[in-house]
C-alpha cells in the first residue's frame, strides 16, 4: 500500500521555513514522522511532492532529501515483517526461555548468554507471540516476576504488564514502606516496533538475570519495574495486519473513516486539542477532550490506583519510542514552564546518555522534551520555532507532574533517519542492550539516591564504588564488568547537593 510513498528530510534553516512547512503538511494532511532542530521528515505518495513543494517558499525547493525512495520504502516495510518460514517459529521461539535452575528438564542446557542468543529477539514479534510470552515468563519465575493488566484497549484487547522485582511480604506489617517502581512504557505509537521490542528486551534481561547477575539481583531487590511492551495492542495488531506506519489507537472518532487519536497527546495534563479539535484524520488527533483515548486512561487509572491502594510509589519513567536518539525530560507542552527538578533530571538523562554511547557509542541527545517535539533555530540565540505538532497532553508530563514521578524520561531510540520507523531487525538486540545498560545506570542511581547505601551485599562481587569512579555495570556478560573502564573527561563531583543525592551524583559541567 506504500508503493508509491517516498520518505523526504527537509532541512530547516528559519522560523519560516519551518511555519511553510508545519502549514503545508497540515493542509496535505500529510505524515509527519520526526522532527528535530534541524529536520523534518515526511513521508508522503510520491505525486504529491509538487503540490508540497509549490506550498512551501523559494528557499526550501532544494532543501530536501530523500531518506526512502519509492521502493525502497515498500521494501524496508517488507523487511521489518519476518520472513514467512521464520514466522511459523515464532511461537516457538516463544517458548524458549531458559528454565531457572531448579526447573530445568533433562535436555540440552539452556544457552549461556540469554537473550543475545534468544531467537525470540532475531524478528520482532506480532501480539500473539508477545503476550503469550509475558504469561510463560511470568509463570516460570514465580519468585520475582508477575503478570498484571493494566486495562482494556479500545477494541478490548488486554493492556499486560509484567512486574518485575522480590517482594518482601506486607501482609502482617500494619504499616508497610512504599514499594518503589520504575514504569516502562512502550508502543504509544504503533508503528515503533522498536520501542515494544526493547521493552521486551528489558524484561527478559532482568528476569533471566536476577540470581545471575548480581546487580540485576541487587536491583530487583530494592525496586519494582513493570513493563508495559504493547499500550497501544489496537494499533499494534493494525500494524501488523494492515497498514504497518500506524500511529495512533484505533478508536472510532467522530469521523467514519479516520479512526484513532494520539495517546501521546491524550492525556490530561495541559491538555490541547485545539489544534487537531474536529480532525481525526491528523496523526496527532488528540480527542475532542482530555483522556478520551481508551488506552491512556487505562493507564492512568491503574497508576492512580496503584498509588492510592497498592502502596506503589513510582520513581521512575522510561516512556519507549522510536525515532531520532534523544533522551527528553519535562516538560513537552512548553518550554516556558521550567520543570522543578531540572537539574537533576537533566544530570540523569546526561548520565543515562553515557551509559548508552559507552556501550555501542551510539550518541543520543538528551533535551527538555518541548525542544524534541519543536524545531529551534540555530545560532546563539536560542528561538522556539513553529511547532510541529500540537505538545499538550503528554504521557511524560502527566507522569511527572500529576504523579509526582520524579526521574520522569521520554526515550527515542534508534535510528537518526536512515530507516526511521522501519528500522531492520538487526537491531533489536544492540539497542535493547544499549537501553538495558541504561536501565543499569539509572538502578545504580536510584540506589544511591533512595536506598542511601552502597552495593554490598556479601557473596556478591561488586564495584566499591569511590569518588570518580565511573564503572558500570554490564549485565550482558560477568568478564565485560571488569573491562569497563573508568572513564575520562567532563564529568566532577557535585559537592553542594541536598545530602540525599551525595555523595555519588555525578554532573557533567557543560552541555
Ligand atoms: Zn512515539
Amino acid at each position: 500500500m506504500y508503493g508509491g510513498d517516498v520518505l523526504l528530510r527537509f532541512n530547516i534553516s528559519t522560523a519560516e521555513e519551518a511555519k511553510s512547512l508545519a502549514e503545508a503538511s497540515d493542509t496535505l494532511l500529510l505524515d509527519v514522522w520526526e522532527f528535530t532542530d534541524d529536520w523534518v521528515d515526511i513521508r508522503l505518495a510520491q505525486e504529491l511532492v509538487p503540490s508540497l513543494l509549490g506550498l512551501l517558499p523559494k528557499s526550501m525547493q532544494r532543501s530536501h532529501v530523500p531518506l526512502l525512495r519509492e521502493r525502497e520504502l515498500a521494501q524496508a516495510i517488507f523487511d521489518t515483517y519476518p520472513a514467512p518460514r521464520e514466522h511459523a517459529h515464532n511461537l516457538q521461539a516463544a517458548t524458549a526461555v531458559p528454565l531457572p535452575p531448579n526447573q530445568r528438564p533433562i535436555g540440552p542446557a539452556p544457552q549461556p548468554k540469554g537473550a543475545e542468543t534468544n531467537i525470540f529477539f532475531d524478528d520482532y514479534q506480532p501480539l500473539n507471540v508477545i503476550h503469550p510470552w509475558m504469561r510463560l515468563l511470568s509463570s516460570l519465575f514465580t519468585t520475582h516476576v508477575r503478570l498484571v493488566n493494566i486495562g482494556k484497549s479500545a477494541q478490548g484487547r488486554d493492556i499486560p504488564a509484567l512486574r518485575i522485582g522480590v517482594h518482601p511480604t506486607n501482609d502482617d506489617d500494619p504499616q508497610p514502606s512504599t514499594r518503589k517502581t520504575v514504569l516502562i512504557t512502550a508502543g504509544f505509537h504503533a508503528r515503533e516496533w522498536i520501542s515494544t521490542s526493547t521493552a521486551n528486551y528489558i524484561a527478559y534481561t532482568l528476569i533471566t538475570g536476577f540470581g545471575k547477575v548480581p546487580s540485576v539481583t541487587n536491583l530487583l531487590q530494592d525496586f519494582d519495574f513493570v513493563i508495559v511492551p504493547t499500550m497501544n495492542p489496537d494499533g499494534y495488531v493494525y500494524t501488523w495486519e494492515t497498514d504497518r506506519l500506524w500511529r495512533k489507537n484505533r478508536q472510532q472518532t467522530t469521523i467514519r473513516f479516520c479512526q484513532g487519536m494520539d495517546l501521546d497527546h491524550s492525556f490530561g495534563f495541559q491538555w490541547d486539542g485545539s489544534s487537531t479539535a474536529g480532525n481525526p484524520c491528523s496523526e496527532s488527533y488528540a480527542g475532542e477532550s482530555a483522556f478520551e483515548a481508551v488506552e491512556a486512561k487505562a493507564l492512568a487509572d491503574w497508576a492512580l490506583n496503584e498509588t492510592s491502594q497498592n502502596n506503589v510509589e513510582f520513581i521512575g519513567l522510561l516512556d519507549l519510542h522510536s525515532y531520532s536518539q534523544q533522551i527528553l525530560y519535562p516538560y513537552t507542552y512548553s518550554c516556558n514552564d521550567l520543570a522543578p527538578g531540572l537539574e537533576d533530571l537533566e544530570e540523569l538523562g546526561y548520565g543515562l546518555e553515557k551509559a548508552i554511547r559507552r556501550a555501542h557509542g551510539h550518541v543520543y541527545e538528551v533535551l527538555p522534551a518541548c525542544e524534541g517535539n519543536v524545531a529551534a533555530a540555530s545560532g546563539e540565540k536560542k528561538s522556539y520555532l513553529p511547532q510541529m505538532e500540537n505538545r499538550g497532553g503528554s504521557g511524560l508530563d502527566w507522569f511527572y507532574h500529576e504523579l509526582h514521578v520524579r526521574w520522569a524520561y521520554q526515550l527515542k531510540l534508534r535510528d537518526r533517519g536512515t530507516y526511521g520507523f522501519l528500522l531492520p531487525k538487526e537491531h533489536i538486540v544492540p539497542t535493547g542492550k544499549e537501553v538495558v545498560d541504561a536501565i543499569m545506570y539509572l538502578g545504580e542511581f536510584l540506589q544511591e539516591t533512595y536506598m542511601m547505601r552502597e552495593k554490598t551485599d556479601a557473596g556478591e562481587s561488586q564495584h566499591a564504588k569511590k569518588e570518580g569512579d565511573e564503572s558500570r555495570p554490564a549485565v550482558h556478560e560477568e568478564g565485560e564488568e571488569a573491562s569497563r573502564l573508568p572513564s575520562e573527561d567532563s564529568w566532577l563531583l557535585v559537592e553542594d547537593l541536598e545530602p540525599e543525592h551525595q555523595p555519588d551524583l555525578k554532573r557533567r559541567r557543560v552541555r
